[in-house]
């Protein structure tokens, strides 16, 4: 665990904010950084137009959405140093959410960490 402070409100907020606009049941948006700290890009899962990818996993997550922190690494790979990650519900709070295996493994491949903002104290949880 590290501290949220890792994470600066200004952006905790962006990606609540896009999330919101997610058009999945699982509201996700990322945000990736590359190694000075620049923000690359910033996305909302989506509905998979492409992919057919069934996938099911334990957190939130379920269904044929593709994942907003594939979809960075598809656009900016090896340029992203850091992938944020966000779910909020339907009241705009956070909720749990982590990066799938498919995603963790796409992103060891190009040496991204990958930190989800988690609910509660102040904490998140880093894979
Ligand atoms: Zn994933």
């Amino acid at each position: 665990m590290k501290r949220k402070a890792d994470v600066s409100i200004a952006i905790e907020n962006l990606l609540k904010e896009k999330a919101a606009h997610s058009p999945c049941t699982y509201k996700i948006s990322a945000i990736a950084f590359d190694s000075k700290g620049d923000i690359l890009g910033h996305v909302t899962n989506s509905h998979s137009k492409n992919w057919n990818v069934l996938e099911k996993e334990k957190i939130g997550r379920a269904g044929t959405a593709e994942h907003s922190e594939r979809r960075l690494i598809a656009r900016y790979g090896s340029l992203i140093k850091t992938i944020v990650i966000c779910r909020v519900g339907r009241s705009g709070n956070l909720r749990p959410i982590d990066p799938c295996p498919v995603c963790q493994r796409a992103a060891a491949k190009y040496g991204i960490k990958i930190v989800s903002l988690m609910p509660g104290n102040g904490h998140q949880h880093e894979e």
